[in-house]
């Protein structure tokens, strides 16, 4: 999320109360703005009032199956749709999935694998919307919707690896990251090893420079935020 813009608008769909609440907590200290919704009728009332950048969508809803308000949404465009659920069937994750969800996060899950596939959300969100930030961090400039890095002018070439471990630090600028964050956001688990992450902030560092990304020592990294 680009510090500067508004905060996005997460709906949450979830009838568990004591979950909802800690959800919307956790989304409200991660900058984001949540609309509770504790059934599938007042999901869809919220989301065609506030218009949200994501859903996340309980599938055990007390009106009706969350699987079917996956295509009424879907029928309304491409907002991303982050299903949690706590059913394991692989089926229905599969169903959920052909249904237009864009993920699928299981019950019980950690904060950070959630807000990790979260940005991911909204990162693939704005791309598909077409409203695409460019990010400048000093003198870099990363376009996120044409994938160009530049510094000062001049193109960089990134792997796609570098390039989604840049775009994650870029959307987060001047936030420092976790290791399990980028892992998560980057590998697609936040227990992927640690090793990779280091070898790719490396390449990142020659590349871009080594003052272009920090490192909170044993925490994460961040994207420098300041003329290099
Ligand atoms: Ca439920």
């Amino acid at each position: 999320m680009n510090p500067t813009a508004d905060p996005a608008t997460i709906l949450l769909i979830e009838d568990d109360a004591s979950l909802s609440t800690a959800l919307q907590a956790t989304l409200k200290a991660a900058g984001y703005r949540p609309i509770p919704a504790h059934s599938a009728a007042e999901g869809l009332r919220w989301f065609n009032h506030y218009a949200p950048d994501l859903v996340l969508l309980d599938l055990g809803l007390p009106d009706r199956d969350g699987l079917t308000l996956i295509a009424d949404i879907r029928e309304k465009g491409a907002t991303p749709i982050i299903v949690l659920s706590a059913r394991e069937a692989e089926a229905m994750k599969v169903q959920a999935l052909d249904l237009g969800a864009d993920d699928y996060v299981q019950k019980p899950f950690g904060v950070e694998e959630l807000l990790a596939r979260l940005r991911a959300g909204l990162r693939h969100g704005v791309q598909s919307r077409g409203s695409v930030p460019v990010v400048r961090a000093g003198a870099l400039t990363i376009d996120l919707g044409s994938r160009l890095v530049t510094r000062e002018g001049q193109a960089i070439k990134l792997s796609p690896k570098e390039y989604d471990l840049l775009a994650e630090l870029a959307l987060n600028l001047g936030r420092t990251l976790s290791h399990k964050q980028l892992l998560a956001a980057v590998w697609g688990s936040e227990r992927a090893d640690i090793q990779y992450l280091r070898v790719y902030i490396g390449q990142l560092r020659q590349k871009l420079g080594m003052e272009a990304i920090l490192s909170d020592a044993g925490v994460g990294y961040a994207l420098a935020n300041g003329a290099p």
